[in-house]
């Protein structure tokens, strides 16, 4: 593949489907949206098809300069398959073998993989993990998912799963997370759990801080939090702190399975910055091993909020190095 071959990509949201054209070196080319994905996909998979030959049209390409597309969608899905099977978030899609659906709209190869995983590629073909071996990314924003790099390769394990991180329990017989599972990570560190405890906590005190700051109970959320910690808030310094141990706690626990050389923190460590950070760093050392922290960067999404236009591209790029045909980026 030459390095100015280009590359498709489709990024699928809770509320909006984000195409994007760009190549290997991560120049982004052209962009689109689809709004209103709350239709079938019958109505949608067309839309998706039309826009991205209008987007290729418009850039001055054709589609013989396309390599390949890739799809990054919410799980849970058939990843080997390439199909949605019931996506978590608001789609009203089942069962749609998405993959070859965009496959035979495009006459083109294409590669599925969830939206962590993708993240992950993105960051390590374009972003803060380029050129490492070994590296980990974190979602870090409403809920917790990460994308694990392997000896230079995805790990996606047994049955595609690989990544649920923010399942892994941290608190025997804690709160009861929405997997089935008790105590998981992201059960106490994901932004809509957290949420969900200030309503809880907060109920009867309507003056606090975080009520304040967010106008309402109901509105209570991670910039009402943060916020209030930068007010040295008690409430909220106390809750910033356990949060912030236990995300340590996790971190810790992955660097610790991973020996990993970057850890790419997704959207609360970017939008939060040395609030988020300066404890991380500071109450990691408790979880791992030193000679193992030595070697590894703690450090932010490089793409921040640009990351879904990366996703689908990386997807691709990601297939076609699986099979041989694009080197990594050296
Ligand atoms: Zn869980």
């Amino acid at each position: 593949m030459k390095e100015d071959t280009l590359l498709l990509g489709f990024d699928i949201g809770g509320t909006k489907i984000a195409l994007s054209l760009g190549d290997a070196r991560g120049n982004i080319r052209a962009s689109a949206r689809i709004d209103n994905v709350d239709t079938t996909p019958e109505e949608v998979t067309p839309l998706m098809i039309s826009m991205a030959r209008k987007m290729v049209e418009e850039s001055g390409a054709s589609m013989h300069d396309v390599g390949a597309f890739g799809i990054s969608s919410p799980g849970p899905a058939d990843y080997r398959n390439g199909v949605m099977t019931h996506p978590t978030n608001n789609l009203k899609w089942h069962n749609v073998p998405i993959r070859q659906i965009v496959s035979d709209g495009l006459g083109l190869p294409g590669f599925f993989e969830n939206d962590a995983n993708c993240a992950m590629l993105a960051e390590w073909f374009f972003g803060a993990a380029k050129g490492a071996q070994d590296a980990i990314y974190l979602t870090m924003s409403t809920g917790i998912g990460a994308g694990i790099i392997a000896a230079g390769h995805l790990v996606t394990g047994r049955c595609g799963q690989a990544g649920e991180v923010g399942h892994v329990v941290l608190i025997p017989g804690g709160i009861k997370c929405n997997c089935g599972l008790s105590g998981c990570y992201e059960a106490y560190c994901g932004g809509k759990a957290i949420a969900a405890r200030m309503r809880r906590e907060l109920a009867e005190t309507p003056d606090a801080a975080v009520v304040r700051f967010a106008g309402s109970l109901e509105n209570v959320d991670m910039v009402a939090l943060e916020k209030a910690v930068r007010i040295k808030d008690a409430y909220a310094v106390r809750l910033w702190d356990e949060i912030m141990r236990l995300n340590a706690q996790a971190i810790g626990g992955f660097i610790n399975s991973l020996n990993p050389e970057k850890v790419v923190l997704g959207t609360f460590a970017w939008a939060i910055g040395d609030l988020f950070m300066e404890p991380l760093l500071r109450y990691v050392p408790q979880f791992a091993w030193r000679e193992m922290l030595d070697v590894c960067d703690i450090v932010p999404s490089a793409l921040k909020r640009d990351i879904g236009a990366y996703a689908g591209i990386a997807a691709a790029l990601n297939g076609l190095y699986e099979l041989g045909e694009f080197d990594l980026p050296r």
